[in-house]
């Protein structure tokens, strides 16, 4: 219950757990909210920086509120995300480097921090990523120059122990929050392997699949023959050809003829299913039930079929088919099987159609 409380809260603050990215920069910019406004504070009463740092600071939290406002509730990701870096690089890291000690404070820490999450995440904002990462780069240069120049500019801890938990402190928050960036960007890669995983599962059944029947197509014949061969099985193999069908595509129509087919793959699925078999599409006309059934088996499901389809309602008057049907011996290669039941078809071919030779 309490739970369930919490993941709303955070979701609304957040977004979509689905878009990781997004939801950890979400929590990114809100924490950033916080820090910029704490550190503002502690500033302020530590004396750890002068009164223009601490105001800069308290901007810098109420305009990194408005970019998470912007990014989570107007819809704006990207454009904030950009604006995100540009507020960190133009104004908060100078702003840090000249309140926090210059070079000799902790900037280069944030920089690099900045750097490591510009280059990690931010993948979708194309040449602004490429930017982002060559700013935070050179942006020490200008500040060591400025900093050289105009000495004055520079606020000064007042003592070294100051100087020593102001780096503490930054280190950690820096280094906490490359922890979470890490976090967010492994499960995001496990969610696109998996994603991925699924997509090449659909190509892989694609693949196999005879687009205008639904059937398999052979390249499913051969993988499933290696694998009854391999367990060993008892299995056969029937061959069945349309008869006429050509005359019935140039009387009827192509797409009459697409029809017969389908309608004759739906009865073959049938069979395959009954049997734990397969029903592929050869080629044209021609198609294989592949049974783990013996030839005897296999002849009474194939003469089964031929009376179904006698009594399904064509259109255009009733549609036949001829078949020749192997069984698998030992020595049998797959070609051998498809040749026996090849020559076996035609022989029912040239036995007048319309019947099934085993
Ligand atoms: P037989 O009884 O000797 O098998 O004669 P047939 O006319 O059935 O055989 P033939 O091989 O002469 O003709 C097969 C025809 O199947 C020719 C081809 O145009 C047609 N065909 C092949 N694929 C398709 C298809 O996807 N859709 C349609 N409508 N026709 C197709
Ligand atoms: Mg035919
Ligand atoms: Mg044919």
């Amino acid at each position: 219950m309490h739970r369930r409380y919490l993941k709303k809260v955070l979701e609304w603050l957040l977004g979509n757990k689905d878009k990781p990215f997004e939801y950890t920069h979400h929590a990114v910019l809100l924490v950033g909210t916080v820090l910029f406004f704490y550190a503002a504070v502690v500033n302020y009463h530590l004396g750890l920086a002068n009164t223009f740092t601490v105001i800069a600071l308290l901007a810098l939290s109420f305009l990194i509120f408005i970019v998470w406002y912007l990014s989570r509730w107007r819809n704006q990701f990207k454009l904030m995300s950009v604006i995100f870096i540009a507020l960190i690089i133009l104004v908060a890291i100078p702003v840090n480097w000249m309140g926090n000690g210059g070079s000799n404070g902790p900037t280069f820490f944030v920089a690099l921090g900045l750097l490591i999450y510009i280059s990690g995440s931010f993948k979708n904002i194309g040449l602004y990523r490429r930017l982002g990462q060559l700013f935070c780069l050179l942006v020490p240069i200008p500040l060591i120059m400025l900093e050289n120049a105009h000495p004055e500019l520079v606020f000064h801890y007042a003592t070294d122990s100051l100087k020593q938990i102001d780096l503490t402190i930054t280190f950690i928050i820096i280094g906490v929050f490359l922890i979470i960036m890490m976090e967010s960007l492994s499960t995001r890669f496990k969610l696109e392997r998996e994603k991925a995983k699924q997509l090449s599962e659909k190509l892989k059944a694609l693949s196999e699949q005879d687009s205008l029947t639904g059937l398999y197509n052979r390249r499913k014949l051969d993988e499933q023959y290696t694998s009854w061969k391999q367990q060993g099985r008892l299995f056969s193999l029937a061959l069945l050809d349309i008869d006429h069908f050509k005359n019935l595509n140039d009387q009827w129509g192509h797409n009459y003829g697409d029809k017969v087919l389908q309608s004759f793959a739906e009865l073959l699925m049938d069979v395959a299913k009954q049997n734990n078999g397969l029903a592929i599409r050869f080629g044209g006309e021609e198609f294989i039930l592949f049974l783990p059934l013996s030839l005897d088996e296999t002849y009474q499901a194939i003469t089964k079929t031929a009376q179904s389809l006698s009594e399904k309602a064509f259109q255009h008057g009733s549609v036949t088919f001829s078949a020749g049907i192997a069984e698998n011996r030992t020595k049998r290669s797959q070609d051998e099987l498809l040749k026996c039941a090849d020559n076996l078809m035609y022989q029912a071919k040239n036995n007048g159609r319309n019947c099934i030779f085993k």
